[in-house]
């Protein structure tokens, strides 16, 4: 069974999809894709699996951590996950 949701913001359909999120942190820039999120088809609302969120605020503070120690901050330091 499929279950249907709404977005809280503005009632629009919700739909699984992997997205791709930019960050940049001190001229250091990171790019994550195939996170798994729920986009609001309307406007467009990001919400995130359970847990989700954190597991992506955790990725990217490793990708800076990598970044710096690896000097790769003169472009964008990209992983795809999922
Ligand atoms: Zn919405």
């Amino acid at each position: 069974m499929m279950k249907i949701k709404k977005c809280s913001e503005c009632g629009g359909f919700v739909e699984e999809k992997y997205i791709t999120q930019k960050f940049e942190r001190e001229g250091v820039k990171v790019k994550l894709s195939g996170i798994k999120a729920e986009v609001c088809s309307k406007c467009g609302e990001i919400y995130f699996q359970p847990g989700g969120a954190q597991l992506v605020v955790s990725a990217v503070n490793s990708l800076f951590e990598l970044a710096v120690r690896e000097k790769q901050h003169k472009g964008t330091v990209a992983v795809s996950v999922g």
